[in-house]
Formats: structure tokens, C-alpha cells, sequence
């Protein structure tokens, strides 16, 4: 069986390094907001180019306080897209304000940056991109955009830790970067956590207010705040983790070519670098008008594949009050049918890339052969 993830065999990588992390915690005694969080907030920051570094209990809640802290207020817009994590949009609707959507950039799969002054209204306050699957969206024309129209920029770079836009790592290149430790993500913990990054230190101040009861100093609490704090043992995961984050995303980018290679001349479309960036492959994003009895097909000969995402935030359940129906975003409607995202971390092997591209070139040809029956 090849999975779609795994996490043992990262954590048998790093075992003992882990081990003796959480265990130094566990013998100080000390789990909310000491010295792992201070020092990893530090280093963290400081990988993303960030002048601060704010850590929080998961990435929709760094989204969350980071919308909060740019001001937010109910009823504003926040222009972001419809194929990304529910997550981005749960934590848009938590600080009561709306989600306007833009269609997709057909090669990024990102925010497509000519359609986004269109639904700029009296009430939008920010922008959000999402770095999907481990590529930046086009930040030089989204902070032109906002500079123009006096917006803030909040990114979700939850899949995209390390990840490049022209030469900076995404995050700080907005007003504030917001960034995901679930288990899977390129830096994960053993739990959840995440952390708001930002140069401006109003935003840092106001994330840290936010995320402990509102309080700077014990029992003096100057605004409404609530509970949202990144602990010490997952801190003091993340900082060993932290080191080895480069040479796992190197191995990530190592895999994302060999599939490439390997893929080549069928009847997908493997994901593409955008020139402007270096992408980190979150996911491994591949497309086909066959999905379904693709994913069917490789279920079948025990390689686990995933759906990223199957159904667009406008057309869900949930956000049918948005009143915004099927059609409105063509691109992203059409590749929520035909995208599949094949297994990808750092530790699955040649042979296992192997492996899943000739099943792939098989169900091809099966197709081929079906074809020239008829
Ligand atoms: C994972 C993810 C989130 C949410 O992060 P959590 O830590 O699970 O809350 C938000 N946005 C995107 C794009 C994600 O991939």
C-alpha cells in the first residue's frame, strides 16, 4: 500500500531529536506561552523574513485573529477565492465579515489577479490570497491592487511554509502572512498550532491581545480577547522540525520532478511552476478528465490518492446564503472535477513514484484500448 501521507516514517527520521524536545518540556513544567513559543516565534518569523512572529492555536485561528487585527468589522468584504481549505472562509465568517470570490488563474490554480478590481466595493477591507498547494499567488499585482484602493493584504500561506515569490519567502510579503502547523503540512506538529507572521508591529501586538484573553499584563485586560495560543510541547516540536524544513521541501520539489518526468505524454496536466516563484508542493496536484475512475483505479491497486478540493466553498451547504450559484466561477467549478492530488512528503521513495506512474500509464492505455473497441 502506498499512503497518501506519512508520518511515521518523518517522525522515525527525527525520533530521538523529538523525544528529547518534548521531554525538556515536560520536565520544566511550564506549557503556555514560555520560552519554546517566544523562541520559536523568533526563528519562525525570522525564516519567513517576518519582523514578527505571533503563535496561535491552528491556522484558521492565525487567519482569524490576523483579519481581527487588520481591523475587520462585521459586514466587510474580504476578496478571496472559492477553491481553497474551508478553513480560509470559516475563519472570514468568524470575524463576521463576508467572503467576495474571484475565479482562478488556470496555471497556478491561485487568485486571478485581473478579476479581482471588479468586486472591490465601499466595503471591502482585504485581500486575501491563498497559496495554494504550496505555490504563491501573484503578490506584485495583489499589493498594487490594495495600495491603489487602501486594502490590507492577509495571506494564507497555511500549505505554503517556504515557499518563494520572487526571491522572498511568502507570508511577510502582505500585511500579514498566516501560516498552518496541522500534522500534514510542509512544518507540522503533533497536534495542532499555527502562528500570524507580519512586519507591523500594530498587527503582532493586536494578534497577541487576541489570542490571550485580551490581556498585555496579568489581569489588565484593554480589549475583548479570547484563547488561541500555540503550547510549548508543539513549539518545541516545530523548532526541531524547523531545521529540517528546507531539505524536506528540497525533497518535496525532488519528487514534484520525477512525476513530472514520469507523467509526461499522458493525458494529464501535472501542476506548473509559475516563473515568478519556487513552489513547495503541499499537495501534488495532478489533472485528468477521467479523475474519478483514475482515483477509482489506483484505490484498487492500493495507492491512496485525495481530492483538494471536491466541491467549492460558493456551492457548499453551508455557504448557500451567499446567494452566489453554480457557473459564477467557471475554472474552479470545472477543476474541482478534475483534479487529484497524488501522494507526496518527503520520504516517499523513487520506487514508490515509480510505481504509481506506471499505474497511471496503465489506466491510460486501458482507456486507449477501450477507445479503439468501439
Ligand atoms: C490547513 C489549512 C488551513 C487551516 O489550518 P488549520 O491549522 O487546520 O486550522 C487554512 N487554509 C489552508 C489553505 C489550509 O491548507
Amino acid at each position: 500500500m502506498i499512503p497518501f501521507v506519512d508520518l511515521k516514517a518523518q517522525y522515525r527520521s527525527i525520533e530521538q531529536e523529538i523525544n528529547a524536545a518534548i521531554s525538556a518540556v515536560l520536565n520544566r513544567g511550564w506549557f503556555i506561552l514560555g520560552e519554546e513559543v517566544k523562541v520559536f516565534e523568533e526563528e519562525f518569523a525570522n525564516y519567513c523574513g517576518a519582523r514578527f512572529g505571533v503563535g496561535v492555536g491552528s491556522g484558521t485561528e492565525a487567519l482569524h485573529l490576523a483579519l481581527l487585527a487588520c481591523g475587520i468589522k462585521p459586514g466587510d468584504e474580504v476578496i478571496t477565492v472559492p477553491n481553497t481549505a474551508m478553513p480560509t472562509i470559516s475563519a472570514i465568517s468568524f470575524a463576521n465579515a463576508v467572503p467576495v470570490f474571484v475565479d482562478i488563474d488556470p496555471d497556478s490554480y491561485n487568485m486571478d489577479v485581473s478579476k479581482i478590481e471588479e468586486k472591490i466595493t465601499s466595503k471591502t477591507k482585504v485581500i486575501l490570497p491563498v497559496h495554494l498547494f504550496g505555490q504563491a499567488a501573484d503578490m506584485d499585482p495583489i499589493l498594487d491592487i490594495a495600495e491603489r484602493h487602501d486594502l490590507k493584504v492577509v495571506e494564507d500561506a497555511c500549505q505554503a511554509h517556504g515557499a518563494e515569490y520572487k526571491g522572498k519567502r511568502v507570508g511577510a510579503i502582505g500585511d500579514a502572512g498566516c501560516l498552518s502547523f496541522y500534522p500534514t503540512k510542509n512544518l507540522g506538529a503533533y497536534g495542532d498550532g499555527g502562528m500570524v507572521v507580519t512586519n507591523d508591529e500594530q498587527i503582532a501586538e493586536r494578534v497577541q491581545l487576541f489570542r490571550n484573553y485580551g490581556q498585555k499584563k496579568r489581569y489588565y485586560h484593554s480589549i475583548k480577547g479570547f484563547n488561541s495560543r500555540l503550547d510549548e510541547v508543539q513549539a518545541a516540536i516545530l523548532r526541531v522540525k524547523l531545521k529540517k524544513l528546507d531539505a524536506w521541501n528540497k525533497a518535496r520539489r525532488e519528487r514534484a520532478e520525477l512525476y513530472g518526468e514520469l507523467l509526461t505524454g499522458n493525458d494529464i496536466i501535472t501542476p506548473a511552476e509559475m516563473s515568478y516563484g519556487k513552489h513547495v508542493y503541499q499537495l501534488y496536484v495532478i489533472r485528468s478528465k477521467h479523475r474519478d475512475k483514475l482515483q477509482e483505479f489506483l484505490k484498487s491497486k492500493e495507492v491512496n490518492t485525495l481530492i483538494h478540493y471536491p466541491i467549492p466553498v460558493h456551492l457548499q451547504e453551508a455557504y448557500r446564503d451567499l446567494g452566489v450559484g453554480g457557473g459564477s466561477f467557471p475554472k474552479a467549478e470545472r477543476y474541482a472535477s478534475e483534479i487529484l492530488s497524488l501522494p507526496m512528503y518527503p520520504e516517499l521513495t523513487d520506487e514508490q513514484i515509480g510505481i504509481i506512474c506506471d499505474l497511471i500509464k496503465r489506466f491510460y492505455k486501458q482507456k486507449v484500448d477501450e477507445a479503439r473497441k468501439i
